[in-house]
């Protein structure tokens, strides 16, 4: 190591953005959930979750992390912390203003016997959920200063002086509902003396940095945005003078940079990993103001893989040219809360795909590492060499620049893009071969994963049971379950899906270029977490991975039974996917693969095929002006892998829950012969836009709300038909619960079933 001296001054400051929550044995979940369950008390859940939160600061004190973020743990959501910490309850609530304890805290963001839990929604465009604050008449007030508490827990328990990080109050307003959005201005206005309240209790302590968040500026802001925003911080900067506040944006280009330069903040934070490379232009062009920080986000906060560091060494090169490096602040390119916390335990991977893997710790380590290679140490030079041979050896390997398909992928310009014949007339055809009565009732795919179903599978993996014998088991599910599909008589059956967990990872078991990871754990809301498979390698096809089933179901019965797919947008919007290769270009080998898959079971005589394709809105761009780009990516992709079939084929597609006004060209572009949407919780809006919209193939709106154990009653699912029947053709309309049935019961979904085919033979008879 060089001299102490030298270090302190030439080193450049790193900085992290929040660790992850869960964990690295996703403690934090089990905590929670103990505590939820009653197994352990309050004082026993406080001081697990005081350990873990220990554990964190000092795991970044160790990774010598300059700047460690404070108060980005919680026990849910920060969020949902921050609308609490206001006093932002709302009135279904019972609730005093007094002092917000665990019981409201959880009840807010769970529900309880009283009151619904409020909205839960996606953090920009990731997979993390937040708690929807609804800001009604609450005067706001500071009923606990959380990051306060957090700097001193920091300070006393581990030595550290910590960096609050604060949700910015305008991100804060832009996620919350309850107010018109002209009304921003007029809302801010009401909670800025408690946020300068928050700040200056801060300043007190004697915190030096603050990390405000404002992630909302990305998507987008016009002048009367940007007119609050200053307001925001120039009352912040009068108030609370000699705080220092870096102003942080992340997941896109933070634009007009020169406005932001403007704003009286001390630092800004940039994201330059997914920015398409506009916040180093606009530096270049427009220079860095003197009187401020760069927070320069420069390793990968969405991904899991090593940095290549000499690229990001290049970058900083190039920032110096405009920032002084005594100015500038190396950090992740957002809070480390969206990738796992470390590869250690990841014992089962090759050792060359194992190295080129990069979680949190591992990520905090190559920030460290940058630091010290602009100091130009010795190790550092080592450090570097070691993970370049690292990445070399990993971009090497031959699944990763397969040629075969590079070749499939390159011919994808001459495969037809159309179906054989448009819509207006596949559908004569179709009604030709399929003859199903008006208004057909179907579902959406899975039927109850039950605990036999789930302990099968374990014994099957665990090698109790061959394989022989978990077939077997799987038939005798199928069975069962075309026997209560006719039973009930729906008209449109499916084989159930009891062989796989999960509509992403039962593919990516399946296809080539896949890998799995042990503890790849990543926070999606509360104590959920997800494991998302991992796109390492060239996605190929290697045999028929749904036919088996398929064929057996249909075999059982004489009416059609729909085969089952995950459309190639879902599967990559729900893995981790490698950063070589553009999304585009994984979609469109996805897409390939599964244009076999269709094939197959074409071939076979499976001749109604459903692909879902429930994860394209998420996938969308947060700036309005990309998402054409995209959209005509994800649509091509949906095509490659469904328009070679038969016109009588016909192809479903289900999209469950999302917001469809702007999209539905889109949807029409993936010409499926019929889409089904989960829209039972907001029937009414969605049907106005497809009424407007001129939608004219086969659609199924939700008729029913699967999210609830709740049977509904015959008349509920008569009238949401009845009201889509006032703008859809009955022609057009098929009837169906509004997504898959894998977390009900069977008892329930009988019953609810029952009646759906009760409501769809009232309908029937009216039409
Ligand atoms: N076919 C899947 C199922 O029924 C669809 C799941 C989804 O929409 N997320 O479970
Ligand atoms: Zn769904």
């Amino acid at each position: 190591m060089e001299k102490g001296s030298c270090k302190v001054t030439n080193k450049v400051k790193v900085s992290n953005l929040g660790y992850p929550r869960i964990g690295k044995n996703r403690e934090w979940k089990k905590t929670l959930e103990a505590f939820w369950a009653g197994k352990i008390n309050e004082e026993a859940f406080r001081t697990e979750m005081t350990g873990i939160q220990l554990q964190h600061l000092k795991t970044q004190q160790e990774a010598g992390i300059d700047l460690i973020p404070v108060n980005d743990f919680t026990f849910y959501d920060h969020v949902l912390d921050t609308a609490v910490m206001f006093g932002i309850v709302p009135p279904r609530y019972a609730y005093d203003g007094g002092d917000i304890g665990l019981d409201l805290y959880f009840a807010m963001a769970r529900g309880n016997a009283e009151a619904t839990a409020c909205e839960m929604t996606k953090w920009f465009n990731t997979n993390y959920h937040y708690i929807v604050p609804e800001i009604g008449a609450q005067t706001p007030r500071l009923t606990e200063n959380k990051p306060l508490a957090a700097y001193r827990f920091a300070k006393s328990q581990a030595g550290i002086e910590g960096k609050p990080v604060v949700l910015g109050l305008y991100t804060f307003l832009k996620l919350s509902k309850g107010f018109a959005s002209a009304d921003i201005a007029k809302i801010a206005a009401r909670f800025l003396p408690v946020y300068v309240q928050l700040l200056q209790e801060l300043k007190q302590e004697g915190v030096s940095w603050v990390q405000i968040d404002e992630p909302a500026i990305v998507t987008g802001i016009n002048e009367s945005e940007l007119s609050l925003l200053n307001s925001i911080y120039t009352e912040i900067a009068e108030s609370v003078p000699g705080l220092n506040i870096i102003l942080q944006t992340y997941f896109e280009a933070a634009e007009p940079l020169e406005a932001l330069f403007k704003l009286p903040v001390q630092g800004l934070g940039l994201d330059f990993v997914h920015d398409g490379g506009t916040n180093l232009a606009s530096i270049e062009r427009l220079g860095w103001p003197e009187d401020k920080w760069l927070g320069a986000g420069i390793i990968d906060g969405r991904n899991i893989w090593r940095s290549d560091l000499d690229a990001k060494l290049q970058l900083i090169e190039k920032l110096s040219v405009h920032v002084p490096l005594d100015r500038l602040i190396l950090q992740p390119s957002c809070s480390l809360l969206h990738v796992p916390v470390t590869v250690q335990g990841e014992v089962k991977l090759k050792a060359t795909v194992k190295a080129a893997l990069a979680f949190a710790d591992e990520k905090l380590r190559e920030l460290g590492l940058l630091a010290a290679a602009l100091e130009g140490t010795a190790e550092a030079a080592a450090a570097l060499t070691a993970s370049r041979e690292a990445l070399t050896a990993f971009r090497a390997l031959p699944e990763r620049g397969r040629k075969d398909v590079a070749e499939q992928v390159l011919g994808l310009a001459d495969l037809p893009d159309q179906r054989s014949l448009p819509f207006a007339e596949r559908l004569k055809v179709q009604q030709e071969k399929w003859q199903l009565p008006l208004l057909p009732t179907t579902t959406i795919g899975s039927f109850p994963q039950t605990v036999e179903v789930r302990q099968a599978r374990l014994k099957w993996r665990k090698g109790v049971w061959n394989q022989e014998r978990y077939d077997g088991f799987v038939r005798e599910q199928i069975a069962d379950a075309i026997t209560f599909q006719e039973k009930l008589g729906l008209d449109v059956l499916v084989h159930g899906e009891f062989e796989r967990t999960d509509m992403v990872e039962f593919f990516g078991e399946k296809l080539d270029g896949y890998l799995f990871t042990s503890n790849g754990w990543v926070q999606s809301y509360g104590s959920r977490c997800v494991k998302p498979p991992v796109i390492y390698a060239d996605i190929a096809f290697i045999q028929p991975m749904t036919v088996k089933e398929s064929v057996y179901a249909q075999s059982l019965t004489s009416l059609p039974v729909k085969g089952m797919l995950t459309g190639p947008v879902t599967i990559l919007n729900w893995s981790f996917v490698r950063d070589d290769l553009s999304r585009e270009a994984v979609a469109n080998q996805i897409a390939l693969a599964l244009r076999h898959e269709v094939k197959a079971l074409e071939d076979a005589g499976i001749e109604m095929i459903q692909v879902d394709e429930p994860a394209i809105r998420e996938g969308l761009p947060l700036k309005a002006e990309d998402h054409e780009a995209y959209l005509n990516w994800a649509v091509k992709s949906f095509r490659i892998a469904t328009n070679h079939v038969k016109a009588t084929t016909q192809i479903h597609t289900h999209m469950c829950y999302s917001e469809f006004n702007d999209m539905i060209d889109s949807i029409s572009a993936m010409d499926a012969d019929v889409i089904s949407i989960e829209t039972s919780r907001s029937h009414g809006e969605l049907i106005v836009s497809f009424e407007e919209q001129e939608y004219d193939k086969g659609i199924g709106l939700g008729v029913y709300d699967i999210h609830s154990p709740r049977v509904p009653a015959v008349e509920e699912m008569t009238a949401n038909i009845d009201r889509a029947l006032r703008v859809l053709d009955p022609e057009q309309f098929w009837i169906n619960p509004d997504c898959g049935l894998k977390t009900r019961g069977w008892q329930e979904t009988e019953d609810a079933l029952r009646n759906m085919v009760k409501a769809a033979a009232i309908a029937r008879e009216n039409a």
